[in-house]
């Protein structure tokens, strides 16, 4: 249950409208605020704002999110500026899961919460930068983006509070938490939720961004049976699209034929479980999720991005090259840790050398890495930012 003290009749008021409100607007078996385990340090009731939207409020208002701006979804800065950043990809993510959220009557603030926290642990240089960090602490608990967002929102981000973090409820933390270790009963709805909005995004605008880039032609496309049921989809729409916009026509119509599957899908599901609670939908194992047909279909375009976009020739470079630099700054910083900022050398004497180094990269944005290779390795200096 939601603890902490009521501080005003106000916040006790809005506390009850907020119940009404959701009383209103959730099927029984979404999360509800009242019924939150609460967070690590209490806090009263805020009054007017829920505590699943005061969690997305931290996350969007922490130095962390701000930085998914200069970090890399699949393709680089360096080849142009149409594609998707890890932020916009993020704001994606939020934007179909919320509409999910609301068509199912789950708890879009959580929902919204968990979806700008999903990908806040990305290190520069997107998968291939996790890699290299997974490979330079292998000895040491090794690296995930999923278990660095939880570094970084319980310890590393830092407010105006005498603690450190964003003491976020425990919903949110937990369904961080579940990314890492899948233990237990399925996750939260809400979760479930934001992972499928997640590939839905991903599908599709890497698509967008491959053909913008002219790394894949629109005719390669052709024989994959989620782009023609995407076509057909658009068929009907009985849109008149012209070829120039034929690549956008292709990724809305990508989106909607997947959100729509999972959508009916989802209802059928839960149609039997009408009367459960949030926590009685986990003990029973629903998973929401696509028709097989639809899965079937997706892991084709998967394969198809897997082989002619994620290991085209281009990328594997731009990786390849990513990867020396963050092991060779790795390396540099483990053999003089004088030159890490402040609060990283006392963390370092907590931590140890190679988990801190490895968490200062991985906060670090493209840009700024390249800054500091330039800086520390090709010229020899000694000076590294802070963040
Ligand atoms: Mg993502």
């Amino acid at each position: 249950m939601l603890t902490g003290v009521m501080t005003s009749k106000t916040a006790n008021l809005n506390l009850c409208a907020w119940n009404v409100r959701e009383n209103a607007l959730l099927a029984p078996y979404a999360m509800f605020s009242r019924q939150s385990e609460g967070r690590k340090y209490d806090e009263p009731f805020h009054p007017y704002r829920g505590p699943y939207q005061r969690d997305r409020d931290r996350v969007l208002h922490s130095a962390a999110f701000r930085r998914l701006s200069g970090k890399m979804q699949v393709f680089t800065g360096s080849m142009g500026d149409y594609h998707r950043t890890r932020l916009t990809h993020t704001q994606e993510v939020a934007t179909i899961a919320r509409t999910i959220g609301r068509v199912l009557r789950l708890n879009e603030d959580l929902i919204e919460a968990l979806a700008l926290l999903h990908d806040i642990g990305h290190p520069p240089y997107g998968h291939s930068g996790e890699a290299a960090l997974n490979e330079c602490l292998k000895d040491h608990g090794g690296f995930s983006h999923n278990q660095f967002a939880l570094t970084l929102i319980e310890e590393l981000e830092t407010r105006y509070t005498p603690y450190a973090g964003l003491n976020l409820t425990y919903e949110v933390l937990a369904g961080q938490n579940f990314r890492i270790t899948h233990a237990g009963h399925s996750p939260l709805l809400e979760v479930q939720v934001v992972d499928l909005a997640d590939s839905i995004a991903y599908n599709a605008h890497d698509v967008d961004d491959a053909l913008k880039l002219g790394l894949i032609k629109l005719n390669q496309l052709d024989p994959l049976a989620l782009v023609r049921r995407a076509r057909h989809w658009r068929d009907q729409q009985q849109f008149s699209v012209s070829s120039n916009s034929a690549r956008q026509m292709l990724v809305h119509s990508l989106i909607d034929v997947q959100v729509e599957n999972m959508l009916d899908n989802s209802q059928e599901i839960l149609g039997e479980l009408k009367q459960l609670d949030s926590q009685a939908v986990r003990e029973v194992g629903t998973v929401l999720g696509f028709t097989p047909l639809m899965a079937d279909e997706r892991r084709e375009l998967e394969q198809f991005l897997f082989e002619n976009v994620y290991r085209h020739p281009q990328l594997s470079e731009i990786r390849s090259q990513a990867a020396r630099r963050l092991k060779t700054m790795f390396e540099r910083l483990v053999s003089s840790p004088q030159l890490l900022p402040e609060r990283f050398q006392n963390r370092a004497s907590r931590s140890g050398v190679e988990r801190t180094v490895g968490e200062y990269l991985a906060g670090l944005t493209d840009r700024t890495c390249d800054d500091l290779y330039l800086q520390l390795i090709e010229l020899g200096g000694t000076k590294v930012v802070e963040w």
